[in-house]
């Protein structure tokens, strides 16, 4: 593993030794992070680039490690999709985004919200009737709720995959590919599922000013997505003229440090009321 614990820039690849000691004391301690309530959400924002108002936020994980302090979900998302400590961490982040969302819309923010969804939790049969089930109990309209997914997510089990997202869907939840671009997909799934949204990955977009070929690859895949009925949202927004020339490019929807980095709940809503 390339990483830097301080930084927390994990790198997950072949050569990811989950049986160093680190990755083993990690693994042993995330089975209590939950109750311990070392977990926390942060809400990234994501505007409409037409006229950047507000649109959604993105609840992505931090673990706040007693010895190691804030730990990224490169650090220790990889670890948990090895095994099933990733439905508990799906199920909570759940828990707690749905009713945090419920709140915002009763305090007359009117935003979306968007989670990430890994490979198990598409192959957990379970994942339909829980999401349910927290959906009732927090009294939330679904269409507020968009679930990430990744195109090789998918492709570990597609049949399988598309009947739980299916079920899903059905209940009126709404779906994204997430980082868009980077997997082997291919496009007869993409018409397949019930999409609402590509999310082209940063990779693609935090270069665009310089890489003629990332340029075109956004360009074609805004096209592509509006030819299928779907949304667009470039993530990774680093500056100003990124942001004005996916505006020219028509993509619909933007996210990245130039718009607004992840926060805390308190800093995103104070974020919220000054934009
Ligand atoms: P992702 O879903 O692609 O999330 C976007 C990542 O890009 C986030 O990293 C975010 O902080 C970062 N980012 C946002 N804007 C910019 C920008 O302008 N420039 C750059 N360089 N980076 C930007 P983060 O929070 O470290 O999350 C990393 C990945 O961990 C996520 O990638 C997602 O795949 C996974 N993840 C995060 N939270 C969860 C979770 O609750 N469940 C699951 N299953 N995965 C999660
Ligand atoms: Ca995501
Ligand atoms: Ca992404
Ligand atoms: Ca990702």
């Amino acid at each position: 593993v390339a990483q830097n614990s301080n930084k927390g820039y994990a790198v997950y690849d072949s050569s990811f030794d989950a049986h160093s000691p680190k990755q083993l004391t990690l693994m042993s301690e995330l089975h209590h992070a939950i109750e311990k309530q070392e977990l926390q959400l942060y809400f990234q924002p994501k505007i409409r680039v037409a006229d950047s108002t507000l649109y959604g936020v993105e609840a992505l994980v931090r673990w706040n490690h007693p010895k190691h302090g804030l730990l990224f979900p490169d650090q220790f998302i990889p670890l948990m999709e090895r095994t099933r400590l990733i439905q508990g961490l799906t199920c909570w982040v759940i828990q707690e985004s749905f009713a945090q969302c419920a709140k915002w819309h009763k305090e007359g923010l009117d935003i979306t919200l968007s989670i990430n969804l890994s490979a198990k939790d598409l192959n957990n049969p379970e994942l339909p009737d829980l999401i349910s089930g927290i959906k009732g109990a927090t009294g939330l309209n679904p269409e507020w709720i968009i679930l990430e997914i990744t195109e090789s997510s998918i492709m570990t089990d597609p049949e399988a995959a598309m009947e739980i997202i299916n079920r899903i869907h059905g209940m009126g939840f709404q779906f994204s590919i997430d980082d868009y671009g980077t997997g082997y997909s291919s496009l007869s799934y993409l018409k397949r599922l019930p999409l609402k949204e590509l999310k082209i990955d940063r990779s693609f977009v935090s270069d665009i000013l310089r890489d003629e070929s990332d340029a075109v690859i956004v360009n074609a895949t805004i096209n592509l997505a509006h030819n299928l009925g779907l949304e667009v949202t470039a993530e990774g927004v680093e500056d100003a003229e990124i942001l004005a020339l996916l505006k020219a490019e028509g993509c619909d929807l933007a996210q990245g440090y130039h718009i607004g980095k992840p926060m805390p709940l308190v800093e995103f809503n104070h974020w919220a009321k000054s934009v």
